[in-house]
């Protein structure tokens, strides 16, 4: 952990305090906090680091949450949200439009691939996958399918929390206190290739959809969402010809592809959308997150002309919407957004650089806890072992103690965010800022080895 500066705030308040009285953060557990164990607060940013309120110096290896992707405290984003408020501060996109709106759908519509042009603004990813939910079942009604509802996933995947969403969210934790949910959620095995049997070929994943399609019949099926590098369970990425397979799987019983892109989109894995990356076609891309680079919420879902054509007849509509989805001080600053990526690089710098980010941390293999590493880009995952050779895991309290007890603690106190994850197997992933390079890489294993050593010491002797 480092002090260069100082983050304080103006305010005199509190702020630990009143952060523990009033504000519900998510997916925490607020009864763990206490003077002993304090909730940190991030006051500043700039680059690939965060400042606390303390004055401590991090390095955002998580962007975020992968979402800032180019970077914390772009002047040019904050310029560009400043002109367009001075210009047009709001407008709903209902019946309306205005510039930025239509500029960034043309934008968007030039970076993707083959006919994926009709642009449907959200306000995050969840928003995304339940506009994707939706515009699937409404497309098969309107050719007179509509008996096609059911939503095919991946077990461990995570596709937001809103209860659409949630039904395609194959994390049992995150869905048993909410039931029901949106009926139709279907799940089949992810790609977790690191506990696939090596006497299996991994393509029985893809046949696995056929399979769960024939199952459910295919007159019932609407769409199959698949992220491209799955992140819950730690980064799973597809084996060679999967997305390929898939595609003619669902083109075999008409069923739509959604490509989810909330995390994968945006340089992560080296692409604006990572289907290009594997090489498919989707029908529909959902998106949010890095857009903006996360300095305004905002999100989409971007259509085919194939599934936007029956909402462009007579008097049909898609009938949803959001208030905020399109704000032209977000459109405006995701085309300032996506400026930067072109003019800087950042796609090529991650191809260019993604070798030697794994490479780092391929050489924490000879830690006894340390089982696989795998991933893409700049998205990339440590999975935790007993034993690296059984590849037993780590279960129960003994997940809990290392990850939450130990690991998370003691990267943070060091100076470095990154997520210390057991919706699956226990991982660590590292999604730093695509602007990262070389120092931060070793940074990054200046703090990974140390503390990863002493986890393998308390836990595997
Ligand atoms: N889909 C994927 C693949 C995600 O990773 C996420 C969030 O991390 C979501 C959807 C939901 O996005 P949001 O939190 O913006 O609603």
């Amino acid at each position: 952990m480092s002090t260069e500066t100082s983050g304080g705030t103006a305010t005199g308040m509190d702020l630990q305090d009143e952060a523990r009285k009033h504000l519900w953060m998510h997916f925490s557990r607020m009864g763990g906090y206490d003077d002993e164990h304090q909730i940190p607060i991030i006051t500043r940013g700039e680059g690939a680091y965060v400042w606390d309120d303390k004055g401590n110096r991090y390095l955002d290896g998580l962007s975020g949450l992968f979402c800032v992707n180019a970077g914390h405290g772009r002047t040019e984003l904050a310029e560009a949200a400043a002109r367009q408020y001075e210009e047009l501060d709001f407008f709903v996109i209902w019946s309306y439009a205005h510039p930025r709106a239509i500029e960034l759908a043309s934008k968007l519509a030039s970076l993707t691939p083959g006919d994926l042009n009709k642009v449907f603004f959200t306000n995050g990813g969840a928003e995304s996958v339940e506009s994707a939910i939706k515009l699937s079942r409404n497309y098969h009604r309107m050719r007179g399918k509509g008996q096609k509802t059911k939503i095919i996933a991946r077990e461990v995947a995570y596709h937001g929390t809103t209860l659409g969403a949630l039904s395609a969210t194959g994390i049992t934790e995150l869905r048993s206190q909410f039931e029901p949910l949106a009926p139709g959620g279907c799940h089949v095995p992810n790609t977790n290739l690191y506990r696939h049997p090596d006497d299996r070929d991994p393509m029985i994943l893809a046949e696995a959809i056929d399979e769960r399609i024939c199952f459910e019949g295919p007159e019932t099926v609407a769409a199959v969402i698949l992220e491209p590098v799955q992140n819950a369970g730690g980064c799973f990425v597809p084996p060679d010809g999967y997305f390929q397979r898939v595609r003619e799987i669902c083109d075999e019983h008409d069923v739509l592809l959604i490509s989810d892109e909330v995390i994968c989109a945006w340089g992560r894995l080296g692409h604006f959308f990572a289907c290009d990356r594997f090489g498919y076609q989707p029908d529909i891309i959902t998106t949010a997150k890095a857009l903006t680079s996360a300095n305004v919420p905002m999100g989409a879902m971007i259509a085919s002309d194939k599934l936007a054509a029956p909402f462009a007849e007579g008097n049909n509509s898609f009938a949803h919407g959001f208030t905020f989805a399109g704000h032209p001080v977000a459109a405006a600053v995701a085309l300032a957004n996506i400026e930067i990526y072109e003019k800087e690089d950042l796609c090529g710098h991650v191809l260019a650089k993604e070798g030697e980010f794994r490479a780092m941390l391929e050489t924490l293999r000879d830690i006894p806890i340390v089982g696989d590493v795998r991933g893409a880009g700049f998205f990339q995952a440590i999975e935790l072992v007993k034993d690296q050779g059984t590849k037993e895991t780590f279960e129960g309290m003994e997940a809990e103690n290392l990850l939450r007890g130990f690991l998370s603690q003691e990267l943070y106190r060091r100076g470095l965010i990154c997520r210390a994850d057991d919706r699956g197997d226990p991982v660590i992933q590292l999604a730093p800022p695509l602007i990262c390079d070389t120092e931060q890489f070793q940074e990054m294993h200046d703090i990974l080895r140390p503390v990863l050593e002493e986890a393998s010491t308390r836990m595997v002797n």
